[in-house]
């Protein structure tokens, strides 16, 4: 059993998938297509969608692209997809939400950033959008983001403090006013008569302490559901272990429902790495589980040759393929562990604590693998064909405990 505790919150419906509530923290990911290429889109949307993203951002920025959402919708629908789509509006929303019916229609959400829609007309701006998600039933996304914050507000608080007798460091006020403005304007979708199980929100910074503090002062103030992410993550390796940094510890603190991962994709890049990479992150905190974990050791100077790596590598590769069929027919594989380790020193111990667990013999040890099997010895392979043999006592395993014991059980969520 976890020690992770939710934070108590409402269900919003995005479609008919649940963010909040009773619901498994939600992945959610975004296109970096040209919305108003329908067909291109479309094919990004499914890719996401297949790669296990439960609900989809698209940017919808101008005419041509909120006149493409129904013939990609239509698109995605004929190949059998069904993901809830978000419209992601900045300026030009309530303009185009009202000039595009069936888009508005289609969308499940609108992602509405309060500093994004317009100086003079801000609120008559905002109210328009949230006027049509009650007309269409939508539920919106309160999205704001530092780098684009509402300046008015900002400007006020900023004077307000100046004023205070104790006044408080200038980053205190801008963090202050993130979360004023996600309050105000869920408080004004409400005055507008958007139900309050119809409102989710999300306070997005690009730096981690930042972020951690800022959805530290936001979750006690409502029952929201909150999305959290780490905006503009950057690329590769940086970008992941910063959103990892940033948003780990709020959901080990139970908040946060839905996530997403900002990576900046290499050019010509997987778009799908950043749905991998969340459910990675719900999967290490033991929050969700997608797919069998393979726990290998970092080899030294026990592992000489590179035997070990191509194993490791060789047997993620081999779970990774199988999952497809081993998901359909196997409820609960997905929490398997498999550790794949270099020598005797950590591996029998490791291998313990796994559900199978194979350990190769080191440098000028000798020339065989203990297997264990649920926290026992099961075998001793030996040889070159021991990758393939250690292969056919992980397909046995998977029919044996998760095929007959599990027999009609649910997915997990
Ligand atoms: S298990 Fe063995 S090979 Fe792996 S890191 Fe530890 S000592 Fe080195």
């Amino acid at each position: 059993m976890s020690i992770w505790e939710r934070r108590e919150t409402v269900e919003v419906l995005f479609d008919d998938v649940g963010v909040g509530g009773r619901n498994p923290v939600r992945v959610q990911s975004m296109t970096n297509t040209d919305t108003a290429d329908a067909e291109g889109t479309a094919q990004q949307v499914a890719e996401l969608a297949l790669a296990g993203s439960e609900i989809v951002r698209v940017t919808v920025n101008n005419e041509p692209s909120a006149k493409a959402v129904p013939e990609m919708v239509e698109r995605l629908h004929d190949a059998g997809i069904h993901v809830p789509i978000v419209g992601d509006f900045h300026y030009n929303g309530h303009i185009l939400l009202a000039k595009y019916p069936k888009t508005a229609e289609l969308l499940a959400n609108y992602r509405i950033n309060p500093g994004n829609v317009g100086t003079t007309r801000r609120d008559e701006n905002f109210t328009k959008i949230v006027e049509i998600a009650k007309e269409y039933g939508k539920s919106v996304r309160i999205g704001v983001n530092w780098g684009s914050l509402d300046q008015r507000l900002l400007t006020e608080m900023m004077d307000e403090n100046a004023k205070s007798p104790n006044p408080k460091g200038a980053k205190a006020v801008l963090l202050d006013a993130i979360v004023e403005s996600a309050m105000r304007s869920a408080a004004l979708a409400e005055e507008v008569g958007l139900p309050h199980d119809k409102i989710v929100i999300s306070t997005k910074s690009s730096v981690v302490p930042d972020l951690i503090q800022v959805y530290r002062m936001l979750a006690p103030l409502s029952d929201y559901p909150l999305h959290l992410g780490l905006t503009e993550a950057g690329m590769g390796a940086k970008g992941i272990v910063a959103t990892t940094a940033g948003i780990g510890p709020l959901l080990m603190e139970g908040i946060g429902d839905t996530i997403r991962v900002s990576l900046t994709p290499e050019p010509g890049g997987d778009r799908t790495e950043e749905v991998r990479v969340a459910q990675q992150i719900l999967q290490s905190l033991a929050i969700r589980s997608f797919e069998p974990q393979v726990t290998s050791c970092p080899g030294c100077g026990r592992t000489t040759s590179t035997f070990f790596q191509e194993m490791a590598q060789d047997i993620t590769g081999y779970i990774r393929e199988r999952m497809p069929e081993w998901r359909k027919h196997y409820p609960g594989v997905e929490e398997m562990d498999v550790a794949v380790m270099g020598c005797v020193v950590n591996g029998p111990g490791e291998s313990k604590h796994a559900n199978l667990g194979i350990s190769l013999p080191g440098t000028f040890e000798e020339p065989k693998a203990p297997v264990y099997v649920d926290g026992e010895h099961y075998t001793t392979l030996k040889g070159k064909g021991l990758v393939d043999e250690f292969k056919e006592i992980l397909d046995a395993y998977v029919v044996r405990t998760y095929g007959e014991v599990r027999e009609g059980a649910g997915a997990s969520a």
